[in-house]
């Protein structure tokens, strides 16, 4: 399927108005793998004229798309979740050098966007609409009734993150379809040729021409340029908390659906079962490098228990296996840039100086950053509050379960949190105190399944997103209110 969208030379073309196209200026950004450097392709980096001509594809487009049956649009859906499966072979290998993920989770990231998408049209059948009668309320009458449907809002704008390239377009896409929207799709410039592919399974599958539409180029370069286009009719964007406020301070009366960054922090009580923990903490904090939002990224333990705790940490420390994701299936992969790992080691480095006892790791190979923890870490270091994207760690010491909740409380961001104790009240007690906009109790901090509902507070995002939630979110009710004269 690949050679359907990139020419001879290793140039990819972008879908607009139903065609594979190159780029009409000739300048293209080079996509190098993070794993060894080897060029992967080249993209357009597109002009606003070509971005003004795939918005304006979009917004035809819809017109007609809106109008397509319900039951049309989930049969185009279940088959663009039959290709994606076909093809997940060589779609999972593009992600591997692309982003540098394991073999493993690329193919796992590939399924679960197939689930999702036909997930979202099996929702998307059952979404319907109410009646509400006038006399509810105080002086209605009952000669009026509101019939309340559900309609799209137009030309969706999704933006996309490296990390989860196909998923994490997908789960923007899929209920943007559902919903009746035209899709205008940015993907991360690192990860793009994975969502160019997406792009390719949701045409052949039968979205029509100009309902899906692809935009690349470098988001600091275009990114203002779509965001603030007239054309756009709703942002939804996945990456980070800076880009994120970026967008929303430059944008107006644009509604927005963000998923931002996080700093999950992993809540440990005395009662905890430390076996538990120690296994959740290690796979949610270091898998993928963590370069994941929902990664476990501090841990908050009371006083009491932190040594028996890191005492079950490190033996799993040590079993992690660390390299190069094209020979074998490892947790700890080379970062997606060499700014990214210049600034973990920032975070390292100011740790150690402000008097952070090293546990395991520290030491850097290229982009490869050993997986590191660090204990005694204090309220004074970047660690204790900014987010790596990155493979280590800071334990927080704490008395008790309140000193927990304020500091985790603290943090700008509010995406999830995870308390491990064996007792409900505390459980509940600090649940339902936390600034997030979810709590796992006795588990990682993770995203999923993609049927509840996902959101972040503060700094961690606006919206919430979940199939369902997604799709009522790039819609917006419509009313009718019948009047009858006879009643
Ligand atoms: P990023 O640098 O913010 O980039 C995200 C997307 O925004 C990319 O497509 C990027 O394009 C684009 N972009 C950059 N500048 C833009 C601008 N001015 N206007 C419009 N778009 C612009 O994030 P990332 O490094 O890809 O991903 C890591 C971050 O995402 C972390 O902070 C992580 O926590 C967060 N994240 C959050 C969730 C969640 O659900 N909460 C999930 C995954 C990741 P270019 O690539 O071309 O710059």
């Amino acid at each position: 399927m690949i050679t359907a969208i990139r020419d001879e030379k290793n140039r990819y073309r972008n879908l607009q108005n139903g065609q594979w196209v190159e780029s009409r200026n000739d300048t293209y950004i080079t996509i190098k793998s993070p794993i060894d450097d080897t060029v992967l392709g080249m993209v357009p980096a597109m002009s606003k004229e070509e971005v003004d001509m795939a918005i304006e594809t979009a917004k035809k487009a819809q017109k007609q798309w809106r109008n397509v049956t319900t039951d049309e649009k989930a049969e185009i859906l279940y088959r663009a979740a039959d290709i994606l499966l076909k093809y997940k072979e060589e779609l999972a290998e593009l992600m591997v050098r692309e982003i540098s993920k394991d073999r493993k989770s690329c193919y796992s990231e590939v399924e679960r966007t197939a689930d999702f998408i036909r997930f979202t049209a099996d929702t998307g059948k059952n979404i319907s609409g109410e009646s509400i009668p006038g006399d509810s309320f105080p002086g209605g009458k009952n000669n009026k009734v509101s019939i309340v449907r559900r309609e799209p809002l137009g030309v969706v704008l999704a933006i996309s993150p490296f990390n989860y390239p196909v998923n994490l377009a997908a789960s923007k896409i899929a209920p943007g379809l559902m919903a009746g929207n035209s899709i205008v799709l940015k993907p991360a410039s690192q990860g793009c040729l994975c969502g160019l592919y997406l792009a390719r399974a949701f045409q052949e599958a039968g979205v029509p021409a100009g309902v899906l539409n692809t935009v690349t180029g470098k988001g600091s370069e275009i990114g203002d340029y779509i965001t603030t286009h007239k054309g756009i009719d709703f942002i939804n964007f996945t990456g980070s908390t800076e880009v994120g406020a970026h967008i929303s301070s430059i944008t107006s009366m644009v509604p927005l659906l963000m998923e931002l960054g996080g700093k999950d922090a992993a809540i440990v009580l005395e009662d905890a079962d430390l076996e538990l923990t120690a296994s959740n903490i290690v796979a949610g904090g270091y898998s993928y490098s963590g370069q994941r939002c929902t990664a476990v990224k501090r841990i908050l333990v009371v006083e009491e228990v932190a040594d028996q705790l890191i005492e079950k940490i490190l033996p799993k420390l040590e079993k992690l296996t660390m390299g190069n994701p094209l020979d074998r299936d490892v947790d700890i992969v080379p970062l997606i840039s060499t700014n990214a790992a210049d600034f973990v080691c920032e975070l390292i480095a100011d740790a150690k100086e402000k008097g952070a006892k090293l546990l395991f790791g520290g030491n850097r190979e290229g982009n490869l950053i050993q997986p590191t923890l660090f204990d005694n870490v204090t309220t004074d270091m970047r660690l204790a509050w900014e987010e790596p994207f990155g493979p280590v760690l800071p334990i927080i010491r704490v008395k008790d379960k309140d000193e927990a909740i304020k500091l985790a409380n603290e943090s700008e961001y509010g995406l999830q949190s995870a308390v491990f104790t064996q007792n409900i009240n505390n459980a509940f007690y600090v649940a339902n105190k936390l600034e997030v906009g979810t709590v796992q109790v006795n588990n990682k901090t993770e995203r999923g399944p993609d049927h509840f509902p996902f959101l972040g507070v503060k700094a961690s995002g606006i919206g919430t997103q979940g199939i369902r939630y997604s799709i009522e979110s790039m819609s917006r009710p419509k009313v009718t209110v019948i009047n009858l004269s006879n009643n």
